[in-house]
């Protein structure tokens, strides 16, 4: 083991700061010894972990379709242990995804995972557009996505588990816990003789993110449960599946039982507001993370935001009611502006005013530059101002999601302004 190598890796405080993708995604593709026959292996995207026994190698996780080869390469570089167990902290297409090298290598290991991950791959093959239409807009890609949407193009597990599995590996011992958080299908790993917890994405050095405006149901409760869980083991070094690995003990428990108390304040917020019989919106605009915790950067809320995290437990909670009695069988966004700018007197009022705003109130800004495209269409100015309004508010926000979608509507002004030419 190289171990000035090691201590590198290890000593990167993810409370330094920096950006959602200096902290979330580490970017390279790198296998390397972090503690005796432990290789941490990151890629542009995600991390695994792989351990050495004396029965084989233990691979948890195993990146991305397009990172399998990369995987395999630079692990072998390191260890020629066969494969023996492979583990998917869950189903994600980041996670689940790269093992075909492997097995076209002629490895025959088993595969582990949550029952739930069964479950997600048959609602992928279900969702394949939907999931290609919205990973685009959040993340603004636009390459081709190949979203699997065949048997063939899954790695079935063969062992799955409901609440926890101890693997009995060379000597050691293995624990997998089943958790909850940004999905229902999620594993961490506890590798008791070594003292490494495998988080996956159950800590990720930022507010979890289980409030995706798109996406299927997040489980911030649980998220919390989990974070607890992992707190309490006592690992000395935890291994995230994004992100910088972090070690001492002490910092471990403090940084998941802070992480976990933030969640459980915004849960508590949402559901008193709902209990209180408040709308959607006003509980949404008093969330607020007590000051003790939002002063820890690995709390920032960096991917989601705390809004969001509101919302999706109100869905889960609530009905889709708004509380908004013209809500409840509304006329079309389109008609409402069509009316909103005859009021006005046309369209450049709403534009201009929506200039005036875009700085003070951004948000205001952003209801007239978008009433103004759905009322007039075909009205350059109205899709000029989307551009502006929408893209400038998308720099200033912090969260990736926020970003990612705000972007997304000046994109499609974009486009309707391309065709107009
Ligand atoms: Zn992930």
């Amino acid at each position: 083991m190289n171990d000035e190598k090691a201590h590198d890796l290890r000593k990167i405080d993810p409370s330094v700061g920096g950006t959602v993708f200096e902290r979330y995604f580490t970017g390279k593709n790198e296998a390397n010894y972090v503690a005796p026959n432990t290789i941490f292996m990151t890629t542009n995207y995600v991390n695994l972990v792989a351990f050495e026994t004396l029965e084989g190698l233990i691979l948890v996780d195993t990146g991305m379709v397009e990172a399998g080869a990369t995987v395999l390469e630079e692990i072998r570089k390191l260890t020629k242990a066969p494969l023996h167990t492979v583990i998917f902290t869950h189903g994600h297409m980041d996670h689940a995804f790269g093992l075909k090298p492997w097995l076209e290598a002629g490895e025959k290991p088993r595969v582990i995972a949550h029952e739930n991950v069964i479950r997600r791959f048959r609602t992928y093959m279900k969702m394949a557009p939907m999931n290609i239409n919205i990973n685009r807009n959040q993340f603004g890609i636009v390459a081709d996505i190949h979203w699997p949407d065949k048997e063939g193009l899954f790695t079935w597990p063969d062992t799955i588990y409901r609440d926890q599995l101890t693997l009995h590996i060379g000597g050691e011992i293995f624990e997998l816990h089943h958790a909850k958080g940004e999905t229902d299908d999620a594993t961490w790993v506890w590798a008791r003789d070594r003292g490494i917890v495998c988080s996956g994405d159950t800590y990720v050095g930022m507010l979890p993110h289980c409030g995706n405006p798109q996406k299927v149901q997040r489980y911030p409760e649980e998220w919390a449960d989990g974070l607890e869980a992992i707190a309490s083991v006592g690992a000395e070094l935890l291994l995230p599946g994004h992100g910088h690995p972090m070690e001492g003990k002490e910092e471990i428990r403090r940084r998941c039982l802070i992480t976990a108390e933030a969640l459980r304040a915004i849960v508590k917020q949402t559901l008193d507001g709902l209990n209180a019989g408040l709308t959607h919106e006003d509980i949404v605009a008093s969330i607020k993370i007590p000051e003790h915790l939002a002063k820890e950067p690995f709390v920032d809320p960096l991917y989601d935001r705390p809004e969001f995290i509101a919302r999706n437990l109100i869905r889960r909670y609530g009905g889709w009611w708004s509380g908004f009695s013209s809500q409840l069988l509304p006329a079309k966004m389109a008609d409402q502006s069509r009316e909103i700018i005859r009021l006005a007197g046309g369209v450049a009022p709403l534009v201009t005013r929506a200039r005036e705003l875009m700085d003070s109130d951004p948000a205001l800004a952003c209801h007239l530059a978008e009433w103004a495209a759905l009322g007039a269409p075909e009205d350059r100015s109205a899709h000029e101002c989307v551009i502006d309004v929408f893209g400038k508010r998308a720099e200033s926000e912090n969260s990736l999601m926020g970003r990612g979608l705000l972007s997304y509507a000046a994109r499609k002004s974009q486009k309707v302004l391309d065709s107009l030419d």
